[in-house]
């Protein structure tokens, strides 16, 4: 199976980034540039290019994954909030690292 590209910036921020929390394969930042009063991105270790290829992660680290996504909206202070994947560029995805974005601080409304 091919490695990560070497030139992911996700991959960087996981590495060397500013990490708000990190925990056993993920780590969450603050996005560069917020959407929400509160915008952090969940990132996990291993690259994954989309979401379309989450079964590349074992049952037990995607199933830890979404509890860290939980966990993480849960230590920002929030108990109502938006979590969001883009998934390829017509889905909006910009970075190709599978993130999932935790959005809140603000009523999110009833539309995407
Ligand atoms: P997406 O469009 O779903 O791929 O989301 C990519 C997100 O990464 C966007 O919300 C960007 O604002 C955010 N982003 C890009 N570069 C950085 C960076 N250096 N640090 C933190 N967030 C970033
Ligand atoms: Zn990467």
């Amino acid at each position: 199976m091919p490695g990560p590209p070497d030139d992911c910036l996700f991959c960087r921020l996981v590495r060397e980034g500013d990490h708000v929390r990190a925990d056993d394969g993920f780590v969450a930042i603050a996005d560069i540039n917020p959407q929400a009063p509160t915008h952090l991105l969940v990132l996990p270790e291993r690259h994954v290019d989309t979401f379309r290829d989450v079964s590349e992660f074992p049952p037990e680290e995607a199933s830890r994954m979404l509890a860290f996504v939980a966990e993480t909206a849960a230590a920002a202070g929030l108990t109502d909030y938006r979590v969001v994947v883009n998934v390829g560029r017509g889905g909006g995805q910009t970075v190709f690292h599978l993130h999932w974005h935790i959005l809140g601080g603000r009523p999110m409304g009833e539309t995407l």
